[in-house]
Order: structure tokens, then sequence, then C-alpha cells
């Protein structure tokens, strides 16, 4: 009666929100700086510029030009090489199209007003956005191909662009372009988002908790989908000894099995485990590529868990299918499990609630059953077993979990003491307790190290022979 099970309580740590990070991380590189910076030509007239001016294959910045929407400020955009979605972006002019199309068109409204404009050498590369509207469609066929094989209807967008590039934009946005205009980093997810609307049925974009996260790194074109987890929420009753809570990896091989013979390749000190038991039968029917279990608290492989069931979380990973019958998912389970293991109350979940439920401590009854080093007078146990109740308890840290926690003495409080049976050397009782309390510890005194204990109140050995858990009181 001594395991406790693996030492790694939730390795499997869920992803953060990181996007935020990914939106304000900067490159900072040099190779982000426009190389032109470098070829400023000091001409008398560059005089009065203070050094951040941009030169973009000979056609600089007239930092006194209008801004848009005034004529001379949109032909001065052109010929700075703003491209047809900027320049629909920062014209300020409303036309009969959006994006490329209806800067196309203040284009062909700009030439005819100034038929010189069309004859001007403009540079290629858009000083605003480097052409990355260009990259648009070559993006939405990698994010369509990767998302293919899954269900979902939120998506949500995170796109990095290098520092310098935004603030360039910035800059000649708020001096040229037309009051109110779109920064390009909204503009640009925008562009990608009407494209795949257009592609993807039934698909809307959202600011938080999406099914399906994208980042996009403008610079490198990288996309990255991260399909995000589905949350469970319900109890579990574990009816059998010698299961443990979560995956145990096998000793002998730690967990990597292949040819190991102590776990026949399955990289499990136990074949079965409550977080298999009830997660297989969830990640087959959602198509998923694994699962993690969050317990409130946890009991040991030789401990039942009866009562109404001990709450949980089960986090579903990179599931393709998002929707299910929680009612025939709980058939499911508790078929397949029968006997072992069975759930109840199942309900969607957050991600939120792992927490919640990994920082509930709650109060929970046991009924516990030990055999006494030898037959004591019946009306003598109960008093004795009875004078604990209300008692607060030191413990010690136990022996059994001493290799991997620091040694401490803890102080938990026997709430109440009931059915006790005594069966000739044979002695079993129900009680409540705080949560944290080492059960098997009160009862055999772990050589002293709680006290006080049954042993020290019956004045005899007591050597436990099982231990379960009755109910959580907890939500
Ligand atoms: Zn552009
Ligand atoms: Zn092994």
């Amino acid at each position: 009666m001594t395991n406790e099970g693996p030492d790694s309580e939730s390795p499997d740590g869920t992803v953060d929100d990181d996007w935020h990070l990914f939106a304000s991380a900067s490159y900072g590189s040099a190779e982000a700086e426009p190389a032109e910076i470098m070829e400023i030509e000091e001409t008398p007239e560059d005089e009065w510029f203070d050094g951040d001016d941009h030169i973009h294959s000979g056609a600089s910045i007239d930092w006194e030009a209008p801004p848009c929407p005034a004529p001379l400020g949109i032909a001065h955009v052109i010929k700075i090489g703003t491209c047809d979605n900027c320049l629909h972006r920062i014209g300020g002019r409303r036309v009969d199209s959006t994006g490329a199309e209806g800067g196309a068109m203040l284009r062909a409204e700009a030439h005819s007003r100034d038929s010189e404009l069309e004859k001007a050498e403009i540079p290629d590369l858009c000083p605003l956005c480097e052409n990355l509207f260009e990259d648009v469609t070559n993006i939405v066929d990698r994010v369509v191909e990767s998302t293919n094989d899954y269900e979902y209807s939120t998506m949500q967008f995170g796109i990095h662009l290098p520092k310098d590039m935004i603030q360039s934009e910035d800059s000649i946005r708020t001096k040229h372009g037309a009051q109110g205009s779109k920064p390009l980093k909204s503009s640009f997810v925008n562009s990608i988002q009407e494209e795949i609307s257009g592609r993807i049925q039934g698909v809307s974009f959202v600011k938080e908790s999406p099914d399906i996260m994208i980042t996009i790194d403008a610079l490198t074109l990288r996309v990255d989908v991260d399909v995000r987890p589905i949350f469970i929420y319900g109890r579990y009753r574990k009816l059998e000894r010698g299961i443990p809570q979560t995956r145990w990896p096998c000793r002998a091989c730690r967990g990597r099995g292949g040819d190991c013979e102590n776990c026949k390749g399955t990289g499990l000190q136990y074949t079965e485990s409550v977080q298999d038991l009830i997660g297989e039968p969830v990640r087959s029917t959602m198509d998923a590529s694994d699962t993690s279990f969050h317990g409130m608290g946890r009991e040991d492989i030789d401990v039942r868990c009866l009562g109404s069931g001990r709450p949980f979380v089960l986090e579903i990973k990179g599931p393709r299918t998002r929707k299910t019958d929680l009612e025939e998912l709980s058939e499911k389970i508790n078929s397949e499990a029968s006997g072992k293991v069975e759930v109840n109350s199942l309900r969607w979940s957050q991600k939120r609630e792992v927490s919640r439920i990994k920082e509930t401590r709650s109060e929970k009854s046991y009924t516990i059953r030990f055999k006494a080093g030898e037959e004591l007078p019946e009306e003598e146990v109960i008093e004795a077993i009875n004078s604990l109740s209300g008692r607060v308890l030191e413990q010690e840290t136990p022996k059994r979990v001493s290799h991997r926690r620091a040694a401490k003495i803890r102080k938990r409080k026997v709430t109440s003491i009931s059915d006790i049976l005594v069966e000739g050397d044979e002695i079993q009782f129900s009680l409540r307790c705080e949560a944290g309390t080492y059960v098997k510890e009160l009862v055999h005194s772990d050589e002293g190290r709680t006290t006080p204990s049954v042993k020290e109140v019956l004045g005899t050995e007591c050597e436990v022979l099982w231990l379960d858990v009755g109910d959580i009181h907890s939500d």
C-alpha cells in the first residue's frame, strides 16, 4: 500500500495563449532595415531631413506633399511605389471596389487627371507593405490545406510583421495617408480573411478562444496552424484497485517502449489508467491526437474512488471533430470500462477550469479497513477511535513520499468519524477530514511520524488492508 502514482503530476502542460507575445515580438535584425537608407545622397535639398527619410528605387518621399485624399497626395503616394492594395487602404476615396481592385481604380483616376504620372518611373516595391499583399493567396492556400481535415467554426489570426516595417509604414501612412487609414497589419489580416471566407464555408473570425489559431510570419511567410484543444468536465468513480489515475511510464524503459520486455513495448507500467479508460473512447470519437487528464487531486493506485466521484477535466488535443453527444459518450466510456471506471456529470468545459480543478482543496470522506496486532474489546476500540474525531493531526511527510517532497509537518483536522466496525482483529471505519490528510498514516502512524494515530490510541500495530475514497466535498 505504498504507491502514489508517478511523480509527473500533469506533465502535459496546456499551451498558453502566447500569440500576444508573438504579435509584439520583434526580430530587430539588420536585414529588416532598408538597405537603401545607407545610400542617402547628401544634397542641399535633403538637409532639412532628420535622417528618417526613405528612398525607394530612386523615388524619395516628399514629406511636404499633402496627405490623401488630395489629388496631389494620391499622385505622390503613387510616385513612391504604393501598391494597389495600399493605395486603396490609404487613399481615402470611395470607389466601387475594395482591395487591389479599388486601388487600381484610384490609380486610373489619378492617371486621367495627370498623364505625366503614367510615364513617371515608379518603384516596384511598395514602401508601405513591401508587396506583402501578393502573398495573400499563397498564405490562404496553406491555411486551407492544413485545416482541411478538421472541423471548426472559428479562426483567429496572429500576424508577425518586422518592427521596422511597422514603424516605417506607420510614418508614411500617418503623413501621407488619408485620416483614419487602416494600419497594414489589420488590412493584411482582412485580406486573408476575405479570401478564406470565399473558399471555406461557415467560418467566423474571432479575437479569442478560437477553434483554430493561425500564426503567420510575414517575413518568412511561415504559416502555423494550431488546432485548439477541447475540454470536458466530469466526475469519475474508480471501482477497481490497481489502476493508476494517469498513464504511468514503464520503470524499466522510462516509457520509451520499443523492445522493452517489462512493458512489452507499450511504455506503460500499467496497461490501464483512469486517464485512458476515460480518454481513449473520447479520443477515438473525436478523432483527436491525444488527451491530458486533470483530476481534482488523485488517489493511490490501490485506492478505489466511490461516492459521487472525483471531479476531473479531460483535455482533448488536436480533435478533428469538435461536436459530439456527451450522453452517448458517457455511455460509451461506461460500457468499455465496465467494472473498472465510470463517469457521470459530463459537460463541456474550458481551459480555465483546469486550474480551478487543480487548485480546489476540499474535505474528503474515506472508509479504511485495517488489521490490529491483537483482538481488542469492541467497546474499547470504538471509544478509542472516536476520540480522534475533531482532533488536529500532526503529520510529518510520510516515508513513502519523502523522496519527492520536502520534509515538513502538516496539520490536518479529522472532521468526523463514523461507522466503526469491529470484526475480530479486523477493524473498519469511515472518516471525513481536511484536504491533504495522509489517511493511511493516520491509522498506522508511519513509525510515529503521524500523531495522534489509531495505532497510538489502540496501543497495538495496525496494518492497513484497504482504503476507499468516498465523497469529495466540492462543487
Ligand atoms: Zn503595399
Ligand atoms: Zn518498458
